[in-house]
């Protein structure tokens, strides 16, 4: 027998599966790169924001030094649309990483994490990485049920992830819920409410959640620039929270773990109201055409509050992974969603009204 190395809860985890780069999907069915339309991991289809690029490139020249290990400009543009200290910021390599430096700063091994079913995979990969025991609570209607979740927290319990929206199936807790469950939970477990898609919420549903931590001394607001502000490949994200969290946050991250184009261009983009503004037009209109197609075509699909949209394609076992094949053959390219337990539907990011007709279009196709 070989060697095995490492601990049995890493050898235990399922690798992240990510969407499929678009030149892969050209290499292996022999398509045309200018030809696919991916909308598969719910990225910004308008790309980087014009303000952005400006920054970076000013920032180029001083790629030979180090990044500003505590992100002073970025936190103190988020401090002030936020109204917190700087120092309840914590920068993240995307959002990704504030949610693995919540899991190693707040829980050891043998310790309990709660999250949803049909939540978002990486709270499981973060759980998972510190040895912790998760505890998955069955989804309601696709979306997190609070007040079970509430009761799941046991005596082990450290840590709770909420993603609102949730990806990947869109669902949405208003705010009232939210807070509810939060004065529900014991001051010694740290909630981290994941809001990824916030920005792409309805005036009506938005709320500014960051103001809780004034209240709530164990939440920590977790937010990104890969979304709506279209940096997805820049990695960056932030968390908000008070000292005596983002200060333990703080000695798990790397010291350099936003590096200086990211946080160059997330300044500029968090000025730019108007590149948010037609993105999430862009989005409402794309949601209108997509589920308008769905409802013509006869497919249930779960109403999302995100940048993307949750369809059931068939009734049986094999019919997401089946739909996918043919769209990717016809060069769309969006998420399977098997590995979150929902084999009979695909996630479908909300792209440019081109993109979205091509994609229906291909699936009229691949389900006739
Ligand atoms: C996309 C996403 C993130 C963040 O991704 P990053 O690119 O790492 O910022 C976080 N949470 C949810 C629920 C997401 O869908």
């Amino acid at each position: 027998m070989s060697q095995q190395f490492g601990p049995d809860y890493v050898r235990a985890i399922a690798p992240y599966q990510a969407g499929k780069p678009i030149a892969e999907v050209a290499r292996e069915f022999g398509l045309d790169e200018a030809s696919i339309v991916k909308l598969a991991s719910n990225e910004n289809p308008f790309g980087v924001p014009e303000s952005s690029r400006q920054a970076m490139a000013a920032a180029a020249a001083e790629l030979g030094r180090y990044p500003d290990a505590n992100g002073f400009e970025l936190k103190a543009a988020l401090a002030a649309r936020y109204e917190v200290p700087a120092d309840w910021i914590t920068l993240g390599n995307g959002s990704n990483d504030i949610l693995e430096i919540a899991a190693h700063a707040f829980v050891q091994a043998g310790q309990a994490v709660v999250y949803s079913q049909y939540s978002f995979a990486v709270y499981a990969l973060a759980t998972q990485g510190v040895g912790a025991r998760a505890i998955v609570v069955p989804a309601r209607d696709y979306g997190h049920d609070l007040d079970a979740m509430a009761a799941a927290i046991d005596a082990d319990t450290r840590l709770v992830f909420i993603a609102n929206p949730n990806n990947p199936t869109g669902t949405f807790i208003p705010a009232a819920r939210i807070e509810a469950f939060l004065a529900q939970v014991p001051s010694s477990v740290v909630v981290v409410l994941d809001e990824a898609y916030n920005e792409y919420l309805a005036p009506e549903h938005q709320f500014e959640s960051s103001q809780w931590v004034r209240k709530y001394p164990n939440l920590v607001v977790s937010r990104t620039f890969s979304k709506a502000y279209g940096l997805a490949g820049l990695r960056v994200g932030f968390a908000i929270g008070q000292p005596a969290l983002t200060d333990l946050m703080n000695r798990i991250r790397q010291p350099f773990n936003v590096n200086s184009l990211a946080q160059a261009a997330a300044v500029a983009a968090l000025n730019d109201r108007a590149f948010l503004a037609k993105g999430a037009a862009n989005n409402a209109a794309g949601y209108r055409q997509l589920v308008a197609a769905f409802d013509e075509i006869g497919l249930e699909y779960v109403p999302s509050y995100g940048n993307f949209v949750l369809v059931k394609v068939g009734a049986d076992e094999g019919a997401g992974a089946r739909v996918n094949l043919a769209l990717l053959k016809q060069g769309v390219i969006v998420r399977p969603v098997g590995a979150y337990g929902l084999p009979q539907w695909l996630r479908i990011s909300i792209g440019l009204p081109e993109e979205n007709a091509a994609f229906i279009a291909a699936l009229k196709k691949a389900l006739s």
